[in-house]
């Protein structure tokens, strides 16, 4: 889907929906961006549409609505793929109401409260002069940590606990234990990792790399919700060589695949579909353990000649 504004990468501190009073507001009911949903295409559930979402906030704000299951479970079911974002022509940040309602919640789904309580026990020593701070505990991790002469972190930056509405402690205590551990350097990867670094030296990995290894032809697979800046760093590296680029969610995040795995499994066979016979190259070690198991794919690190 071709992309119609600046998607500047903004992963706020939530706010309350309160916030957001306005905004909602706002929604004109058009139901432009139900269009753009991969997850309402899928269930063609009113509750699982972004416009649904909407009117879901809505409703808890002026109190219309009372949480329950259900209320919980249509809002978690939204990847913030940030797809409808790009058709509204309100221009409604309507993940940031996602996001804001999530934050509200009381309840939380079974699978959310496993992954919160599984990342909040992830314990691994930060040691060493240069850190590698990863959300996965692929071989790549290691070997990429090697060639850096870093050490790998696999814990990543809890950024899901943040995505599933509940505070991220997990990235304060890890940026205790880095400042802790007098580490120089910070190399991450999701772009969504970078707010949480912002106070440390911190590069992301996309700046290292000098050149892809490819041969034949690609399609790369770069999710929606990115920043500009890390879309056009990875756009660089593929300049002449013979690649198309799919910018849809494959359903990847973890807190969506576990949640609700036989959506997010559609998404990425959409995704597979789309490359239309062309092998895959992810650019998040998230979309990759999940795009493996539906097809021939690869991540933009295994690919990657580093500088220097
Ligand atoms: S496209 Fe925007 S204005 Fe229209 S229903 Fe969706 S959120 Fe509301
Ligand atoms: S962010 Fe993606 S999954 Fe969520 S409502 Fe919008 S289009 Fe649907």
């Amino acid at each position: 889907m071709e992309r119609k504004h600046n998607n500047q990468f903004t992963l706020q501190v939530i706010k309350m929906l309160e916030k957001y009073h306005k905004e909602i507001l706002t929604c004109t009911g058009c139901a432009f961006c139900k269009k753009a949903c991969q997850v309402y295409f899928h269930t063609r559930k009113e509750k699982d549409s972004p416009k649904g979402r909407i009117m879901i906030s809505y409703g808890l704000l002026t109190g219309e609505l009372k949480e329950d299951a259900s209320i919980v479970e249509s809002l978690q079911k939204c990847a913030l793929c940030r797809l409808c974002e790009s058709v509204c022509p309100s221009m409604i940040k309507i993940t940031d109401i996602i996001r804001a309602a999530r934050h509200d919640l009381k309840g939380m789904l079974p699978e959310h409260e496993r992954i919160l309580r599984e990342i909040e026990a992830w314990d691994e020593p930060v040691e060493g002069e240069i850190l590698l701070v990863m959300n996965s505990r692929n071989e790549i991790v290691d070997e990429i940590a090697k060639k850096l002469h870093a050490t790998a972190w696999h814990g990543g930056c809890g950024a899901a606990i943040e995505r599933m509405g509940r505070e991220n402690k997990f990235a304060e205590k890890l940026i205790k234990k880095i400042k802790e551990a007098g580490i120089k350097q910070v190399i991450y990867y999701e772009p969504y990792c970078r707010k949480y670094f912002e106070d440390l030296n911190a590069v992301n990995i996309i700046d290292m790399i000098e050149d892809v290894e490819i041969n034949g032809s690609y399609a790369v697979h770069i999710p929606y919700d990115f920043d500009d800046e890390f879309i056009e760093k990875v756009k660089s590296l593929f300049k002449g060589k013979d690649v198309m680029y799919i910018h849809e969610c494959c359903g990847g995040r973890i807190e969506f695949r576990e949640a609700f795995p036989e959506e997010a499994e559609k998404m990425a066979n959409d995704v597979i579909q789309k490359s239309k016979g062309r092998k895959i190259i992810t650019t998040s070690l998230e979309c990759y353990e999940h795009l493996k198991k539906y097809g021939n794919v690869v991540d933009l690190l295994h690919i990657a000649k580093f500088k220097g």
